[in-house]
């Protein structure tokens, strides 16, 4: 999609710290991280939000969870533990309209969160 920051991260278009990729998904760095980790995982494919998941599309997200805990591994976090989040809409916390997972992991994380 054009219009779409993630998009053209994705594309090269917009720098990156680039954290995994395959063929589904790409994972880079929160440019204001919540955490002392904080990575966040996308569909290569433009979905806009969790609205938008159907059966046709809907198989990245399974794939998603994996590669979280694949790179929460990676991090080194994952004995301690990590959250994985995706907000969605405008009273759900979602600024970037393509869809994404929050890996967040480096402190003891608050629940519920604000
Ligand atoms: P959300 O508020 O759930 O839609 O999450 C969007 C996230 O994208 C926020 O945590 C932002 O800090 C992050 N973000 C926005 N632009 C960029 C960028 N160019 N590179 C990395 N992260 C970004
Ligand atoms: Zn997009």
């Amino acid at each position: 999609m054009t219009d779409c920051i993630f998009c053209k991260i994705i594309e090269g278009d917009i720098p990156s710290e680039k954290v995994y990729e395959d063929e589904l998904v790409y994972a880079f760095n929160d440019i204001e991280p919540a955490a002392p980790h904080h990575v966040l995982i996308i569909p290569k494919k433009h979905i806009s939000s969790l609205n938008d998941l159907n059966e046709e599309n809907s198989k990245v997200i399974s794939h998603i969870f994996i590669i979280a805990s694949k790179i929460a591994k990676k991090l080194g976090v994952d004995k301690d533990g990590y959250r994985v989040v995706s907000n969605c809409g405008e009273a759900g916390g979602q600024t970037v309209p393509h869809v994404h997972f929050h890996l967040i992991a480096g402190r003891n994380l608050q629940w519920p969160p604000g």
